[in-house]
């Protein structure tokens, strides 16, 4: 059995009771080493085998989930964050189904809540945004046209870029495409929940001087939109004069 994990955005207690477990019973793990927290390999057994997938191809990591299958071993293949965002995770299930090996996945704290915490900040402002869109620049991967940056800022909604830290310059030039202006608040936060954790704040229009002046270029979240702006309308949930589900307006 190959059991899928996200090991959560960087904090070692911000693993899953779950996923710990598994992470403790394990006979072989193969963990994304190029940002999953080594902190949480402490929680192995001794005589646990340890791969880091930074350094391997898929098929290498195929190759040891079979041989582990063979001699009726669990195996843990650790992910950042949540294994369903840019995880690479259906290439191996799919592998796995073909082989006969059974698997099954336990989510994570993906770091994008965890630059959320880090920044104090909520996505779902009522009357700011009520939808957050996940989304990269194209890089060595591509992404599909109708995808690009500038067609997702025509929303104006609360935006979370990944795996583009190193891409300021061109980002901020498609942000300024759609809905955002230079003036809109952004935040670059830099290994949310590690020890190192950066929140720098800054707009739109000046995210490319803002990852120069503090030398991010890599491990970080770029966040766009107005719910980083002080202003938004209290929640109706718990607005006295609101009846839900569960409670009686009071007047
Ligand atoms: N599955 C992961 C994302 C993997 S893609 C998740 O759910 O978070 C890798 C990218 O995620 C990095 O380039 C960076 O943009 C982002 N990332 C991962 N961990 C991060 C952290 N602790 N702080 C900020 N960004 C992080």
């Amino acid at each position: 059995m190959v059991h899928f994990v996200g090991a959560g955005p960087g904090a070692p207690d911000l693993i899953t009771l779950r996923g710990a477990a598994l992470l403790e019973r394990a006979d072989v793990v193969i963990y994304a080493g190029s940002l999953v927290n080594p902190a949480l390999l402490e929680r192995c057994r001794k005589d646990c085998a340890i791969h880091n997938s930074a350094k391997m191809t898929l098929e290498e990591v195929l190759a040891v989930m079979e041989e582990a299958e063979a001699a009726g071993k669990t195996t843990v293949r650790l992910h950042t964050g949540d294994p369903c965002l840019y995880g690479a995770i259906r290439e191996q299930m799919d592998a796995l189904d073909a082989k006969g090996i059974s698997y099954d996945d336990t989510p994570g704290v993906s770091s994008f809540c965890g630059a959320a915490a880090a920044a104090q900040a909520e996505y779902t402002l009522p009357e700011v945004s009520q939808s957050v869109v996940i989304t990269r620049m194209a890089g060595r991967t591509p992404v599909p046209e109708r995808e690009g940056i500038a067609a997702w800022a025509a929303h104006g909604a609360s935006m979370v870029v990944f795996l583009s830290a190193g891409m300021l310059e061109g980002l901020q030039e498609e942000l300024l495409k759609g809905a955002y202006t230079a003036s809109t608040p952004a935040a670059l936060v830099y290994k949310a929940t590690w020890p190192e954790e950066k929140v720098v704040r800054c707009t739109a229009g000046t995210l490319a001087e803002a990852g120069r002046a503090h030398g991010i270029s890599k491990t970080a979240l770029v966040l766009v939109g107005d719910f980083l702006e002080p202003e938004y309308q209290r929640s109706k949930l718990y607005d006295p004069t609101f009846t839900t589900e569960f409670r009686e307006a009071s007047r």
